[in-house]
């Protein structure tokens, strides 16, 4: 069994690898298996975005003729490379993580595959990188598409910016909000390293709820995933 294969909610692994293996994996472009590959021996893997999320993701770029997008939390870059691989060769997209060490183990691949032209990776906290962009107006409004994959904590705080950046009837996807399962669990049944981020999540959740800003549905694929659109 892959890697990959341990981090679904389902409560069947066979169900889950019946899912990989019949409708993601042989649908899965090249590039991106490269770069599942070249992370899998790395030490924060699970991090890397569940492949039958991405494929959704992928769906939706589409949908929604996505051309300028965001991208908050980067890793090795298989959500990048897959927003990179779904817009259009002039489209942009405006990434930013703390660590630049991580995107450039997937970088070689993103070049490979002839779509680095349409990444601006910023190498920085993304709450500064926001603000700086609603400095200027013309920005506001005028992104198709953000996907959300930083500190938990922030979350909130990304979707208020977010709101303000992505166009209406734009999308903004919140990753990782079943966080593992946890947020049905007692406090204590968690462990310790999962227990801050989920108190955040739990929050998150409640809130985007009652958020008439945008339509959501909060999907159970790989870790949980909140699609929000925009809609006034
Ligand atoms: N979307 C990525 C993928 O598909 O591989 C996974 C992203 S990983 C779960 C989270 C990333 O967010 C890490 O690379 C981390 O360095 C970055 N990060 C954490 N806090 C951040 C912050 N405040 N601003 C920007 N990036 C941050
Ligand atoms: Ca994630």
């Amino acid at each position: 069994m892959e890697k990959t294969m341990r981090k679904g909610l389902l409560q069947s692994i066979d169900l889950y690898e019946y899912i990989l293996e019949t409708s993601v994996y042989p649908r899965e472009p090249a590039p991106l298996k490269q770069l599942r590959i070249a992370t899998a021996n790395h030490p924060w893997f699970v991090m890397s975005t569940a492949p039958d999320a991405g494929q959704l993701m992928g769906m939706l770029l589409k949908l929604v003729n996505a051309k300028k997008t965001i991208e908050i939390g980067v890793y090795t870059g298989y959500s990048l490379l897959l927003t990179a691989l779904s817009i259009p060769d002039d489209g942009k997209i405006i990434a930013m993580d703390i660590n630049r060490e991580t995107y450039e183990i997937g970088l070689p691949i993103i070049r490979k595959a002839g779509v680095e032209h349409k990444i601006n990776f910023i190498e920085s906290q993304a709450l500064p990188v926001l603000d700086k962009l609603l400095q200027n107006k013309e920005n506001e409004g005028s992104f198709d598409f953000a996907f959300v994959d930083a500190d938990k904590d922030n979350y909130w705080n990304y979707h208020e910016r977010l709101l303000k950046l992505v166009k209406v009837g734009g999308l903004i996807i919140f990753d990782n909000t079943l966080w593992g399962g946890t947020v049905t669990q007692p406090e204590e049944a968690v462990s310790e390293h999962r227990r801050v981020s989920r108190g955040f999540i739990i929050e998150f959740n409640k809130t985007i709820s009652t958020d008439h800003r945008v339509e959501i549905s909060l999907t159970p694929l790989g870790d949980g995933m909140t699609i929000c659109r925009r809609i006034c």
